[in-house]
């Protein structure tokens, strides 16, 4: 059984074999590989990088930093096969699944190197133009700098994006110029701590600048100081417990959270047959992939009344013909949930939906390749509401598996808008249509509360990507109960790691001075 140790102050270290949680293939239960981080200093793993780490990242320019998140992306791409194998053993992911993750942390990093490029050979970056201060002529100027904030970024991760959650977060830190420490979720940990190990062996970040803990979180937060950032991804719960730890919060320390949410989508009325088919192509991939695992996927689905009746039908038949059961075999479109808890987090969900919701489509048959009473599948459910403006479970609890509600509405914005509300804040939303006057209302009226918005018109339709790919151009995060945070956007994903100063006096020479 492979052990996974621990990256701590540049040494792979492993915890109290008595406190180890044992990880599983979710297809087949079998214990697969265990962790433990009980007994191991994590207050001195901080300081190390603080200490080792911060200088030396902060030492180099934007475009060194990003040399070395294009070579990270390399050595991990380099080992793509074997990332795939590790999914699939150890989080149930067919190979598809696997390679949107790490293809996903692969791209991510890839796409950070070369906006490192374009920010060039400089160490700080200026926030806007420079201010005056007083009369016209003065040369009292104000000018807002963004620095590496000297501490270490502390990630912790969900179970469900082992390769990507650790990429995407490392990428933003990392060039910002702060060391990271990484911890994923221990049921799935083995994909991270493969790619922090090719990154490691591979020697290519200066000492200190990553640590990897692997297993429980144990003592971590207690040893947090004022300038390190903290950013989460995770349940709702957690985001809250970790926000209001005695120590960040006396600390001060910003911590950046990313939970669940109730993502919806907006079926407009007269849409183009081109734009209905992309409607229901990325409702079965939002369902589907990942067995519904993804924070970003659709579980509620707006539909104006005169076209219900076929929505139901094609998503039903379509969901009826994704083959569920081992991952391994390539027929397979759908592989189990990642573990029993969450097996068990979904049927409880499900009940709590369908005291609001009917069943309009359960998948059923035999499980492809899987001996009978194993493994923890959940088979896709679609429901409809029985009153979709009834507040309650469909609107508030997050089922994170293959299940989605129907959600009929009246085809007008103002109706749409009163449903997707009920949600209390998205990561994403998104809309389908092809009349004009429907799109922008609905852009004004849902934008505030989510945190993107993908629209998807006739033209776009063959080409559009499916809402829950979730793109390093554009921010990641929501406002409300998606835990209000803001990841990735490009050059906005940095602001965490970075503290913003406002430098004041002699304009020429702030000028001169920030140069460079
Ligand atoms: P989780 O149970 O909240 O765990 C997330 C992480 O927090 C894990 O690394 C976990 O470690 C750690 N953790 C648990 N208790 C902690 C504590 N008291 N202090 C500090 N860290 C602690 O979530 P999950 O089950 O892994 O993920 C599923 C949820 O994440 C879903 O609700 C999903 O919507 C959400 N999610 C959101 C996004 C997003 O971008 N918004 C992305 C993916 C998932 P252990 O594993 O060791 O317990």
């Amino acid at each position: 059984m492979q052990v996974l140790t621990s990256y701590l102050g540049d040494r792979w270290q492993a915890g109290d074999a008595a406190g180890a949680a044992t990880l599983v293939n979710p297809t087949t239960e079998a214990p697969v590989a265990t962790a433990s981080t009980r007994g191991l200093d994590l207050g001195a793993a901080l300081a190390h990088a603080r200490t080792v780490g911060g200088p030396a990242l902060r030492a180099l320019t934007f475009a060194e930093r990003g040399a070395l998140l294009a070579a990270m992306s390399k050595a991990i791409h380099a080992e793509r096969d074997a990332l795939i194998e590790i999914g699939r053993i150890n989080a149930g992911n067919t190979r598809g699944d696997a390679k949107f993750d790490v293809d996903g942390a692969t791209g991510t990093l890839m796409y950070y190197a070369g906006l490192a490029r374009e920010l060039g050979e400089r160490r700080t970056l200026l926030d806007g133009e420079a201010l005056t201060l007083g009369r016209p002529g003065t040369r009292l100027q104000g000018q807002h700098v963004l620095l590496p904030r000297e501490g270490v970024a502390l990630h912790i991760n969900a179970f469900n994006f082992p390769a990507w959650g650790l990429a995407e977060k490392a990428a933003c830190a990392l060039l910002a110029g702060m060391p990271v420490l990484a911890k994923p979720a221990t049921a799935t940990a083995w994909m991270t701590w493969h790619m922090v190990k090719v990154v490691v062996d591979a020697g290519i970040l200066p000492p200190g600048a990553l640590a990897l803990l692997t297993g429980s979180v144990g003592d971590l937060l207690d040893h947090v100081q004022p300038a390190d950032a903290i950013a989460f991804t995770g349940g709702a719960e957690t985001g809250f417990a970790i926000r209001s730890h005695p120590r960040v919060l006396r600390a001060g320390v910003p911590v950046n959270i990313e939970a669940d949410s109730l993502n919806a989508t907006v079926l407009a009325p007269d849409a183009e047959d081109a734009t209905v088919d992309a409607f229901l192509r990325h409702l079965h991939k939002e369902m589907t992939q990942k067995a519904g695992q993804k924070c970003t996927g659709t579980r509620r689905i707006l539909v104006p009344h005169d076209l219900l009746g076929e929505v139901k039908e094609d998503l039903s038949r379509r969901l009826a013909d994704t083959l569920v059961g081992d991952p391994a075999d390539d027929a397979v479109h759908m592989g189990p949930l990642a573990t029993a808890g969450q097996q068990k987090g979904a049927r409880e969900g499900l009940a709590q939906l369908q005291t609001q919701a009917d069943v309009v489509f359960q998948g059923e048959g035999p499980l492809v390749g899987v001996e009978p009473g194993r493994g923890y599948f959940q088979r896709p459910v679609l429901l409809q509401a029985r009153d979709p403006h009834a507040p309650g479970p469909v609107h508030d609890v997050e089922v994170f598996g293959p299940v989605a509600t129907l959600l009929p509405y009246d085809g007008t914005v103002e109706e749409a808008a009163a449903l997707v509300r009920l949600g209390q804040g998205s990561l994403v939303g998104s809309l389908y249509g092809d009349d004009r006057a429907f799109l922008r209302d609905a852009i004004l009226a849902l934008g505030a509360h989510h945190g993107r918005l993908v629209v998807t018109d006739a033209k776009v339709a063959d080409q559009a990507l499916h809402p829950g790919l979730v793109m390093p151009h554009l921010t990641h995060g929501g406002p409300g109960r998606a835990g209000g945070g803001t990841e990735l956007g490009g050059p906005r994903g940095l602001a965490l790691y970075q503290q913003r100063v406002g430098v004041q006096g002699n304009g020429p020479l702030i000028a001169k001075l920030l140069d460079a």
